[in-house]
């Protein structure tokens, strides 16, 4: 090995105690402009870049736990051809022991499925979508909620699903929900563009109304000075906050994969973005400082419910 490269490899090596103590919240940052990052080349479903995109979330998350596993699925993609994705699932030891006591049919309902999808569109007319709020930002939520909630006693488990194929049909998570027993999961919790562009702080939270009464003091005690909460009870109500009439925020993201298994959800995401399925979805278009204190507010909300008596069974 050359000098100059022997040289820039010690240097390495002498520096990575310092990668490793990175905090939790800059290695969230981190996680979000890798994955935006032009070398994942827009992480469309069953490309290389996809490949490559999960072998850096397994890797991530198995800093966390060794129970990372992939879910290999295909689905009908035109009248006569198929494709294939594969989930991540990474499950804390209490999701492990949940899933076996599922066999039980009438056990309580005890997880809860933590879902963001990996995959975005790849190149389109000639031009690369990053899909960093779409949905890097998903992402790198997910690996920290899993690294903050780890070794942290629930009354509850937590799985952890990063989902491939959403953008063509919400696929990884319809084939997911469905290996599912509905009665062991207390409910989804979806997080899709958490990024926000420079002002906007208010943090969406469309809920199912089966769980609309439990949730609301769980709502209410979860703060941040920077960005609000604001827990929205139809789609119909989120399409007036966020002035979006084309969109059917009930149906847009892996949340409905599970309410169409009649599993509630909690979707957490910042609304409408300009720069949505556009080249412009870039890391740098994101404010790190709100979308920070959008993930810290997904935190305390897990941990608010932690405190909460739920429900034994999704209605
Ligand atoms: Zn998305």
């Amino acid at each position: 090995m050359p000098i100059k490269q022997l040289t820039v490899v010690i240097i390495f090596l002498l520096l990575s105690p310092f990668v490793n103590s990175k905090t939790a919240q800059q290695l969230l940052i981190d996680d979000l402009y890798y994955l935006a990052d032009q070398q994942l080349a827009g992480r469309k479903t069953g490309s290389q870049s996809a490949e490559l995109t999960r072998s850096y979330i397994k890797h991530r998350l198995s800093q966390v736990n060794n129970n990372v596993v992939e879910q290999p699925f295909c689905y009908k993609s035109g009248l006569f051809s198929q494709a294939c994705g594969i989930n991540i699932i990474s499950s804390n030891i209490g999701a492990l022991e949940a899933v076996t006591q599922a066999t039980d049919p009438v056990q309580k309902a005890t997880r809860i499925i933590i879902t963001a999808h990996y995959d975005h569109l790849g190149k389109r007319g000639g031009k690369l979508h990053p899909g960093a709020n779409d949905n890097a930002t998903g992402i790198a939520a997910l690996i920290y909620l899993a690294s903050v909630f780890n070794d942290k006693p629930l009354p509850f488990s937590l799985t952890f699903v990063a989902t491939d194929a959403e953008e063509n049909g919400l696929h990884g998570s319809k084939y997911f929900a469905k290996t599912l027993l509905p009665n062991s999961v207390i409910m989804n919790i979806n997080l899709d563009m958490l990024g926000v562009k420079k002002r906007r702080s208010n943090l969406y939270v469309l809920t199912s109304r089966s769980l609309k009464n439990t949730l609301n003091s769980v709502f209410l005690a979860v703060k941040n000075n920077n960005v609000n909460l604001k827990p929205v009870y139809s789609a119909a109500q989120m399409s007036r906050y966020i002035k979006s009439k084309n969109i059917n925020w009930h149906k847009a993201s892996d949340h409905y994969s599970f309410a169409r298994q009649k599993i509630p959800y909690v979707y957490f995401g910042m609304g409408y973005d300009s720069a949505h399925h556009t080249s412009n979805d870039t890391a740098e278009n994101i404010n790190s400082k709100l979308f920070t204190d959008a993930v810290l507010l997904i935190e305390a909300f897990i941990n608010q419910l932690a405190k909460t008596p739920l429900p034994l069974s999704p209605s």
